[in-house]
């Protein structure tokens, strides 16, 4: 079928044809219009058509199939201040499909949910994990998961897990060692144990997708996770990067402070060393409280300061206990980074708290589904 964007005579960079497929021409342009319903609350389809640059009349194929897909509805009229005949109007239909999302993070629980794809709560449940680790801890995910697909009343759309430690593309957990998880494929076990498409994701990768899909963050954006450990998720062009070792965003043990405090790792002085929540509540029973949120802020306005110099963002949002991180933690990391970044040529650094609260992950992982099977995030 001609498409009102054609990408067949387009060529890569290095001059190969492109194999481009009419099929995945067609799921880009459904993404496409999906993700502009996404972002407004009614649109027409003479908007639909202005906003994508596609045809009035493939506007109106890809409409249809998405009307069949009970993905969007129409919405009545609207009388708007064009002349002519009243634009029917499209919305999101948020009651079609469920989303499961599980969050591996937290020690001696895991959480679950069913979701819809704009990130409504459901149903949630959990587990306690208690000092299981291993087999024990896998046959835990396993079974929230079977219980929350059984609670679940519409077709699936897909289940998003974030994990602790380091994962890799295929959803292989390559070491969380707070599970004993030591290349475990979870993502795999789950899809041939539970039949549906599942897939797994470093838990502060998902929540920086949630800040993007849920939280209005922009494409290109650090979130720091403060809670047991020191870890961020890292979106540049609305790609979370994964590094060459499934590694990126480990920032929690780069050393700030030179002969600091000896830190598990077998180093001194990481930025976990004063920012983990444990270091800033044991630091907190000895040193004046301010001065050591102050300081603490400080040491992660240094962290940060050469990859917002390096990477020109200007978003960076804190995830943990507001309690410990909004207020001198982050004014002193925010003025930090806008001594030593601060230039004619870059924007004002803005950090701030998450306004995600403890759900950033489970709804990182419902965007993660909503992303690769809707293509919207
Ligand atoms: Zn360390």
């Amino acid at each position: 079928m001609q498409q009102g964007r054609t990408t067949s005579s387009h060529r890569h960079p290095g001059g190969g044809p492109r194999s481009t497929r009419p099929e995945d021409g067609r799921r880009h342009n459904l993404a496409l219009v999906l993700q502009s319903l996404y972002d407004e609350p009614q649109i027409s389809r003479a908007d639909l058509s202005r906003r994508t640059g596609l045809t009035r009349v493939t506007i109106s194929d890809l409409v249809a199939q998405l009307i069949a897909d009970e993905l969007i509805a129409e919405t009545g009229t609207t009388t708007g201040a064009r002349p002519g005949k009243p634009a029917t109007m499209l919305s999101v239909r948020d009651d079609s499909r469920d989303i499961i999302a599980l969050d591996l993070s937290a020690p001696q629980t895991i959480t679950g949910g069913v979701y819809s794809p704009r990130g409504q709560a459901r149903h949630r449940a959990q587990r306690d994990l208690g000092t299981a680790t291993g087999e024990a801890a896998y046959a835990a995910v396993l079974d929230l998961a079977q219980e929350l697909i059984a609670t679940a009343t519409r077709p699936i759309l897909g289940i998003g897990v974030g994990s602790p430690g380091t994962v890799d593309r295929r959803g292989t957990v390559i070491a969380a060692p707070n599970l004993a998880w030591h290349g475990l494929p979870l993502q795999q076990r789950l899809i041939e144990a539970l039949d549906l498409p599942v897939h797994v994701e470093n838990d502060a990768n998902a929540a920086v997708l949630a800040e993007q899909a849920y939280a209005e963050g922009p494409a290109n954006l650090i979130r720091i996770q403060i809670s047991r450990g020191v870890g961020a998720g890292l979106l540049i062009a609305g790609s979370v990067v994964i590094g060459t070792s499934a590694a990126a965003g480990e920032i929690g043990h780069v050393v700030i402070d030179h002969g600091g405090a000896p830190c598990p790792c077998g180093k001194n002085g990481c930025l976990e060393t004063w920012l983990s929540v444990p270091s800033l509540r044991h630091r907190m029973l000895t040193d004046e409280p301010t001065e050591v949120l102050a300081e603490a802020g400080r040491r992660l306005g240094m962290a940060l300061s050469p990859v917002v110099g390096m990477l020109d963002l200007n978003d960076i949002v804190v995830g943990g206990p507001a309690e410990l991180i909004d207020g001198h933690l982050l004014a002193n990391a925010q003025q930090v980074v806008t001594e030593r970044t601060h230039s004619d040529f870059r924007g004002e650094v803005r950090l701030r708290l998450s306004s995600l609260g403890d759900d950033a992950v489970l709804l990182g992982a419902v965007a993660l589904v909503r992303r690769i099977h809707l293509g919207v995030s």
